[in-house]
């Protein structure tokens, strides 16, 4: 006959997944471009911890690469970045160069998740797999454990019943979800949303945005670059308005969107609201 199974180990939920407090984000005097094409210049901006920020600006403004400067997927050419103080990737200053070594980028990317518009989920991998994978590789965690919170993670997304379905099974809100359990897996302190919705259907943006909006009072801090001003209104402390690699404008949602001092922030809300 063959032998038992191991028996998985029961966990807590609160074991599972204790709150991790959010980062704080200093972006200072960053420049990028890309040959001639200046995309972000000399950008300045500070995130509390566990604050909630909404870039919002046209296409082609540099939002993404901004987002991308955050983890270091993208090397900027002036300035620095730092989380909790430690710098991002590297700081030229003066004529001195720090710059970290590959596997310590690596190590301070884990505290910064990424959800992209286009999800990126494993095809060949089942849900759970897509989760679990970056938890046992990553973190080092027993896959028992990482199995328990990626199970927690999926209920929390609303989507317990799908820990084995395939992501080509699943509507397009469902694999974004999918996308946040997996980038959650990893316990950031840091959420970056590049678009999230912004390739759903509309009938599926709401549950989207629903998995956000109860991710924002979690603790951890999030920057969400999003079409969606009335979302933003309603969940951001603080939304950034970007053009041409520039902040034009930033505040409260309350003014930014609603009396905005700058006359192209205007002109870019009457487009999209
Ligand atoms: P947004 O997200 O606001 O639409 P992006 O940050 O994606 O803006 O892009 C800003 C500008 O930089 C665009 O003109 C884009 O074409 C250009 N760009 C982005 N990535 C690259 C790249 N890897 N090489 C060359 N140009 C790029
Ligand atoms: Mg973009």
């Amino acid at each position: 006959s063959a032998p038992a199974r191991p028996a998985v180990p029961a966990v807590s939920p609160s074991s599972v997944l204790p709150a991790r407090q959010g980062g704080e984000i200093r972006i200072t005097n960053v420049s990028k471009s890309f040959g001639p094409l200046k995309v972000l210049d000399a950008v300045s901006l500070a995130l509390r911890p566990g604050s909630v920020t909404a870039i919002i600006g046209q296409s082609g403004s540099g939002k993404s690469t901004l987002l991308r400067a955050i983890n270091h997927l993208e090397r900027v050419d002036a300035g620095f970045i730092a989380i909790d103080g430690d710098l991002i990737g590297y700081r030229q200053d003066g004529d001195t160069l720090y710059e970290l070594k590959e596997k310590d980028i690596l190590a301070r990317r884990v505290d910064v998740g990424m959800v992209f518009q286009s999800f990126n989920l494993f095809p060949h991998l089942t849900v759970i797999e897509n989760i679990v994978e970056a938890p046992v590789t990553v973190r080092g965690l027993p896959r028992a454990q990482a199995v328990a919170e990626a199970r927690e993670l999926l209920a929390r997304v609303g989507l317990a019943d799908k820990a084995d379905a395939y992501p080509r099974q699943l509507s397009g809100g469902q694999q974004q979800r999918v996308a946040i359990a997996r980038a959650l897996a990893l316990r950031p302190k840091v959420l970056l949303f590049d678009e999230p919705t912004s390739a759903l259907d509309p009938e599926l943006v709401g549950e989207v945005l629903d998995v956000i909006k109860e991710l924002s009072l979690s603790g951890t801090t999030l920057v969400i670059v999003t079409h969606e001003i009335g979302f933003a209104r309603e969940v951001a402390d603080q939304v950034v308005f970007m053009e041409d690699g520039r902040i034009l404008e930033q505040g409260p949602p309350s003014r930014v969107l609603t009396a905005p001092d700058h006359p192209r922030t205007r002109e870019f809300l009457a487009k999209v609201l």
